[in-house]
């Protein structure tokens, strides 16, 4: 069987809503129309792990960048961004093409144009990336990978096209 040699890039949940922070699921599983479209053209799918699950586990309540903010926190984004970047670098090499990399919009670590943060004890939604964005964007850059960044909003139902 012939290669496509395409990628996407998902951050975690959109394969696993199981991921999510307790209440915040909006699937049982997967993102089915990502998926669908993903099988449909050809398209591997290359999952980053998910940071607030290695740092709270999966039973952990909703919080804010402002919240997440820590070093410990970071670190762990940093090694996970590292590490995809690692790969996705050896997939460049090999002539694959990363058509997106696809973010959670709101999400503290993997919001692309939107995350929550939290000021005096009020929690809002505002323009910025989430840490994980921050620090992959960072690590493809200084291995000079170019990729687009798109960030969704999962709904309960799914998006049409
Ligand atoms: S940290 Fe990212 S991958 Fe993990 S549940 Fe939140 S949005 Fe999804």
């Amino acid at each position: 069987m012939r290669r496509s040699k395409q990628l996407i890039v998902l951050h975690h949940c959109l394969l696993n809503q199981n991921a999510r922070a307790k209440g915040l699921a909006k699937r049982s599983g997967a993102i089915e129309e990502i998926v669908e479209e993903a099988l449909q053209k050809g398209w591997g799918i290359y999952q980053i792990p998910c940071p607030e699950l290695r740092f709270l586990g999966a039973d952990r309540q909703p919080l804010t960048k402002t919240d997440y903010n820590v070093p410990e926190f970071r670190r762990i984004c940093r090694e996970i961004a590292l590490e995809v970047a690692g790969d996705l670098e050896e997939f460049a090499k090999a002539g694959y093409e990363i058509l997106k990399i696809v973010g959670v919009e709101g999400s503290p670590s993997c919001g692309v144009n939107y995350t929550h943060i939290k000021i005096d004890e009020e929690e809002m939604l505002v323009r910025g990336e989430g840490i994980l964005v921050e620090e992959l964007k960072r690590a493809l850059l200084d291995k000079g990978i170019c990729a687009r960044y798109y960030g969704i909003k999962i709904s309960k139902e799914r998006s049409k096209g």
